[in-house]
């Protein structure tokens, strides 16, 4: 039986490869007689696990030696609190506000930041691009800057980070990179914090990869809970509570599938940048020549991953989704609060179903005709 494609924001569609070991592996981890949700996070079956995980986790993003990384639980909203507990200060923070995700950031680090200053945000565009970096209006002092480097519900990517010494700021930048972590290289020069809930392009929900450069640790507020403060959990290994152990699990297999990537003569994230590319040129090329969809983003900041799309004719979408269901193409409902429609092509969506998309979506607009 061929399996459906999931277009889901997330949780979201994974390697079939990956479900399969996880599934075989689910009794009896490498003949020890347990299964991995089984195990003590302390013991050396699960320690081997961990240390691979974040072994191929470094190499797969190359990440530098100065950086830890830490394997958290709480997603992306926890980390809307545990950052500014830790990078803040109690002092001045800027946001670069692109969406929802940077927006909602932005509101949680009122709880902890003296000052929170938006430096720039393309609400009155509607969420539609990213304002250009140089027109940002920086604050002087600011203990960090925030930006959500690839904006799930609209579909607004950063292709490139920002320099914030080159914009005049001494500022760690602190990027959540949620829904696009390993689908592109990270140029970690530029990066002070990365943070991203596992549920969208690593595996299950349940797990926060954490990549932080050394030396911001170590200046949580007094207030900050133990279980949340950065060096806390780098100094026990991920392990001062328990870690979310299968998450890490699963997530290693994730990894060790990406490690395995190849096109051409690239591989691991670099190969899946290329699939990414071609993935999502199909899509938004589908969609600009059709006279029933359309997508509002700014060509040079079109999300890889989350394609949000609309039909100029609103009645029809219930018909689309139906029908959509019924070619095998599942979870291509728009966030509530964007309607339309959003097609998420994930690191483990094979450019065969961005072909079946595309296919449906040709034959719908013909009938429609
Ligand atoms: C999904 C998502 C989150 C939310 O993560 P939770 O695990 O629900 O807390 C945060 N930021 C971005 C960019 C996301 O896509």
């Amino acid at each position: 039986m061929k399996r459906p494609y999931n277009f889901s924001a997330g949780p979201a569609t994974m390697p079939v490869e990956v479900l399969e070991q996880a599934a075989a592996e689910m009794l009896d981890w490498h003949g020890c007689g347990m299964g991995v949700m089984e195990m003590s996070h302390r013991g050396q079956e699960f320690i081997a696990i961990y240390e691979q995980a974040e072994a191929d986790l470094r190499a797969l993003l190359a990440v530098p030696a100065h950086f830890r990384i830490l394997f958290m639980q709480g997603g992306g909203l926890a980390q809307n609190a545990i950052v500014p507990l830790n990078l803040s200060r109690a002092g001045v923070v800027d946001f670069v506000v692109t969406g929802s995700w940077s927006q909602k950031s932005e509101r949680e680090a009122h709880k902890y930041a003296s000052e929170v200053n938006i430096v720039a945000s393309s609400a009155d565009s509607g969420f539609t691009t990213v304002p250009p970096p140089a027109s940002w209006a920086l604050s002087r002092g600011a203990s960090y800057v925030h930006l959500c480097s690839n904006e799930t519900i609209h579909g607004v990517e950063f292709q490139e980070l920002p320099d914030l010494r080159q914009l005049g700021s001494e500022a760690p930048l602190v990027i959540d990179f949620s829904s696009h972590v390993a689908s592109r290289s990270v140029d970690w020069s530029r990066v002070g914090l990365a943070f991203a809930g596992a549920q969208k392009n690593l595996g299950p929900a349940g797990l926060t990869i954490v990549v932080v450069r050394e030396d911001l640790l170590g200046h949580a507020l007094p207030v900050c809970p133990s279980a949340f403060d950065l060096r806390n959990v780098a100094e026990h290994q991920s392990m001062f509570n328990t870690p979310p152990t299968w998450g890490i699990y699963v997530a290693g297999l994730v990894f060790q599938w990406i490690l395995r990537q190849r096109e051409g003569a690239l591989s691991g994230v670099a190969a899946l940048e290329q699939r990414n590319i071609a993935k999502a040129a199909l899509l938004y090329d589908t969609i600009d020549k059709s006279q029933l969809y359309y997508n509002k983003v700014a060509p040079h900041c079109r999300s890889r991953m989350n394609v949000p799309f609309f039909l100029r004719d609103e009645s029809r979408n219930e018909a689309f989704l139906a029908g959509a269901r019924a070619h095998g193409l599942l979870q291509l409902k728009g966030h509530k609060s964007v309607g339309g429609m959003r097609a998420s092509l994930y690191n483990a969506m094979p450019l065969e179903g961005v072909q079946a998309l595309v296919d449906y979506m040709q034959e719908f607009e013909r009938t429609q005709a």
